[in-house]
C-alpha cells in the first residue's frame, strides 16, 4: 500500500474538514504542561479507514515526521491531527472540542 503524507498548515487543513478545527491539544498527560503544545495538521494520499491503511500511514508518519500519535474526525478520514509537548516530547494530550 502506498501512502503520501503532507503537511498541511491550519488555514488548509480547515478547509478539508472544519470540524477538526476546533480540536486542540489542552494538556500534555506525561507532564502536565499546558503551553506552547504544537498541533500539527497532515493529509494522507487515502482515507484511513482500514487497519491496514492506518499501519501503513502511521509507519510513514513516524519516518517522515518523527510522530506516533494521531487524531482524525469521522467525517474526514484524510486529515489528520498531532500535537507534541514542548517540554517532554510526549504526544499523548488531553484533547478538547
Ligand atoms: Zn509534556
Amino acid at each position: 500500500m502506498n501512502i503520501t503524507i503532507k503537511e498541511l498548515n491550519k488555514k488548509e487543513a480547515g478547509k478539508v474538514n472544519k470540524n477538526l478545527m476546533d480540536f486542540r491539544p489542552v494538556v500534555c498527560l506525561l507532564c502536565g504542561n499546558k503551553k506552547k503544545l504544537r498541533q500539527r495538521f497532515f493529509l494522507s494520499s487515502i482515507p484511513l479507514k482500514s487497519e491496514a491503511a492506518n499501519k501503513t500511514f502511521k509507519k510513514k508518519l513516524m519516518n517522515e515526521f518523527g510522530l506516533t500519535y494521531y487524531a482524525y474526525d469521522e467525517a474526514n478520514r484524510k486529515l489528520i491531527t498531532t500535537a507534541k509537548c514542548p517540554e517532554c516530547d510526549n504526544e499523548k494530550m488531553k484533547w478538547e472540542y
